[in-house]
């Protein structure tokens, strides 16, 4: 090769290298742009606040992170997709539930002496009720938190169990029921059955509401619940129960 002829041909070669290195930094740049919109759209609400995310979130989904809970152990304490509890927060008055149920579980006191007046009037009306599940860890809702991702997906994930931290039932002041007509499960139908409608018209009297009512998804950013009671004591259990409002709406005012 002549010396002319070796010159081009090294600016040839100079010249491909520059385009197949800019081709790779393009093609690297967009598999971590797509690699990240995927992973950010897999992880919970703590990516939201970043905006990255837009167009395909619901509202249930909170779109900052949560603002933990001030006065974790007030019997008033709101606890939602806004604020949650820390992960060491334990209840000191935590007490294994003396009632029929389908497991062994736990309230705060004071819960657990309202619930037991409450199965007690249920009983003297021959309505069978069972308790499910009250005082939960925050490790036990990591784990079925998780889990009903696996399952569901996300988004339905969070329209029906609660991130870790954010669920009612560490307060030890929320307690789900159940009975027989519903075989012993969680489901919205337990809301028509003789105990369900038997919990809504009574349980106020006693300091429970119903936590998730129905048609107030976009408040409580929960589905319908009608097993879910959580004590808030007699006055507030009124007020909500008359109003036929929510506990959010019943502190804002
Ligand atoms: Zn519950």
């Amino acid at each position: 090769m002549r010396i002319k002829n070796r010159k081009r041909f090294y600016i040839m070669i100079g010249l491909l290298c520059v385009v197949i290195f800019l081709l790779l930094v393009v093609s690297f740049g967009m598999i971590w742009t797509a690699f990240s919109n995927n992973s950010s759209a897999q992880s919970d609400s703590s990516t939201v606040s970043n905006g990255s995310v837009q167009g395909n979130r619901t509202q249930e989904t909170s779109t900052s992170d949560p603002t933990e809970v001030t006065d974790q152990s007030d019997t008033m304490v709101l606890v939602n997709k806004s604020t949650s509890l820390d992960k060491n927060y334990v209840s000191s008055d935590l007490v294994w539930v003396d009632l029929r149920g389908v497991r062994e579980t736990q309230l705060r006191q004071e819960a657990a002496d309202a619930l037991k007046n409450l199965f007690k009037e249920a009983d003297s009306k021959a309505i069978t009720l069972y308790c499910c599940s009250g005082y939960r860890s925050y490790e036990t809702q990591q784990e079925l938190y998780q889990e009903n991702v696996k399952t569901y997906g996300q988004k339905q994930a969070d329209l029906v169990s609660a991130k870790p931290g954010q669920s009612e039932h560490q307060t030890g002041l929320a307690m789900d029921v159940t009975a027989e007509s519903v075989n012993l499960d969680l489901d919205e139908s337990f809301g028509e059955t003789t105990e369900g409608q038997f919990v809504k018209n009574n349980a106020y009297k006693y300091g429970f509401i119903i936590r998730y009512q129905e048609d107030k998804t976009a408040i409580t950013g929960y589905a319908y619940e009608p097993w879910h009671l959580r004590y808030v004591g007699k006055d507030a259990a009124t007020t909500i129960y008359e109003k036929d409002i929510t506990l959010e709406e019943y502190l804002k005012n």
